[in-house]
C-alpha cells in the first residue's frame, strides 16, 4: 500500500527504530510511547487489521509478539506487559495495518486499565447467548 505509512516503515522509505525483522514481521519503536520501550510488532502483509487477516498471517505473527514481548520484559525490567491490537477508529486505531502494540509495565506506573462498569445478569446473558450462536 502506497500511502500505508506502515508499509513504508517495511520498505524503508521512512525511518523507524527496528529491534527485530525476519519474513514475517516488523518490530519498532513507537514513536509516541505509552510507557518506556513501547514496541509495535507489525505483519509485513499489509492488512487492516486483527479481524480481517488470514490466519497465516495471525499465525505466522504471535509467535514473534511473544518472543518479542520477552525480550521487551527483560530489557526494560518491566513486571507486567499490555499487549493490545486496535480494531476500528472507534477502538482508537490510527494506522490500519495491522499491528500489536506490546506496553511494557510497571509498578505503580500511573496508567489507567480499562474502566470496568456493573452489569445486569440477564444482559450478560442474553449478549453470551447471541456470540454463541454467532459462533455456530
Ligand atoms: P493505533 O492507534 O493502534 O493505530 O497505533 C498506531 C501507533 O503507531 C501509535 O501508537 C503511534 O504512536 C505509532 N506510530 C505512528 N507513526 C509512527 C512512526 N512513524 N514510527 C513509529 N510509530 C508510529
Ligand atoms: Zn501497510
Amino acid at each position: 500500500m502506497t500511502d500505508c505509512i506502515f508499509c513504508k516503515i517495511i520498505n524503508k522509505e521512512i525511518p523507524a527504530d527496528i529491534v527485530f525483522e525476519d519474513e514475517n514481521v516488523l518490530a519498532f519503536m513507537d514513536i509516541k510511547p505509552v510507557s518506556k520501550g513501547h514496541l509495535l510488532v507489525i505483519a509485513k502483509t499489509h492488512t487492516a487489521d486483527f479481524l480481517s487477516a488470514e490466519d497465516s498471517v495471525i499465525a505466522s505473527s504471535m509467535p514473534m509478539v511473544k518472543k518479542i514481548g520477552q525480550a521487551l520484559m527483560k530489557t526494560v525490567n518491566a513486571q507486567g506487559m499490555n499487549i493490545t491490537s486496535n480494531i476500528g477508529a472507534a477502538s482508537g486505531q490510527s494506522v490500519f495495518h495491522l499491528h500489536f502494540h506490546l506496553i511494557p509495565r510497571f509498578d505503580k506506573d500511573g496508567l489507567q486499565s480499562w474502566p470496568h462498569q456493573d452489569s445486569e445478569p440477564k444482559t450478560r446473558t442474553e449478549i453470551a447467548e447471541r456470540i454463541k450462536k454467532e459462533l455456530k
